[in-house]
């Protein structure tokens, strides 16, 4: 039996789904070795979605589906965050959230490390997290591929180093004696949840 024929999105023009720079260079830095031309939705002029799913995967797709929809073009985008253990994987698909309209992620991180005080979670065991990082791929003719990173670690307080963004000062990731806020960039993009989604993404679309 023959399959359907893989998808490939080598020398494709993608439309990124997001309207922040930084994640477009990003992009283009990571798929332009492989013809990939990445545009965003915000110069398209296409519409933010409101996140109104309750994973990461149905919130990255719900990106995906609409910029394919809205442009014609194969479309990529991601959700992501960070998921505590002992706060039942909170705050999740609400990372972002917990900063407030301010992004003040000194904020956010105290609010976890309060509500973790609170749940008694003090050794390493107990601080259990994990990032999630979804990548979705959406097609004009409605086909959609997602894939999953996740990098694992414990939480430590107080945070910890001035590099990185939002959550890394606290998170320790397995193996390692450093968090992500204190690791050389290029070792953190070795290993992080985004990392693994990109290699798998990589691996099954080009
Ligand atoms: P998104 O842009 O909706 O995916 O928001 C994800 C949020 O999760 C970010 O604002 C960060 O707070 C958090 N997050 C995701 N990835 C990382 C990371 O690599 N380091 C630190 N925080 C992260």
């Amino acid at each position: 039996m023959w399959g359907l024929p893989r998808r490939s999105l080598r020398d494709q023009k993608l439309v990124v789904a997001s309207h922040n720079p930084g994640k477009i260079n990003e992009i283009n830095e990571l798929l332009g070795p492989y013809g990939v031309e990445a545009v965003s939705a915000g110069s398209l002029g296409l519409p933010e979605p409101e996140e109104t799913g309750t994973t990461f995967v149905a919130n990255a797709q719900l990106k995906s589906e609409a910029a394919a929809k809205g442009s014609g073009l194969v479309a990529l985008a991601d959700d992501s965050g960070l998921c505590v253990d002992v706060l039942d994987g909170d705050p999740g698909i609400y990372s972002a959230r917990w900063a407030g309209p301010a992004k003040d992620f000194a904020l956010a991180m105290r609010n976890v490390e309060e509500k973790m005080q609170a749940s008694g979670a003090a050794s390493p065991e107990q601080r259990r997290a994990h990032f999630v990082s979804v990548l979705s791929v959406a097609w004009p003719d409605g086909h959609v591929e997602n894939f999953e990173g996740q990098v694992h670690g414990s939480l430590v307080w107080p945070p910890r180093g001035k590099r990185g963004f939002g959550y890394d000062p606290m998170f320790l990731p397995d193996g390692r004696s450093e968090t992500f806020g204190e690791m050389d960039p290029d070792a953190k993009h070795e290993i992080s949840h985004r990392a693994v989604a990109f290699r798998k993404l990589v691996d099954a679309l080009f």
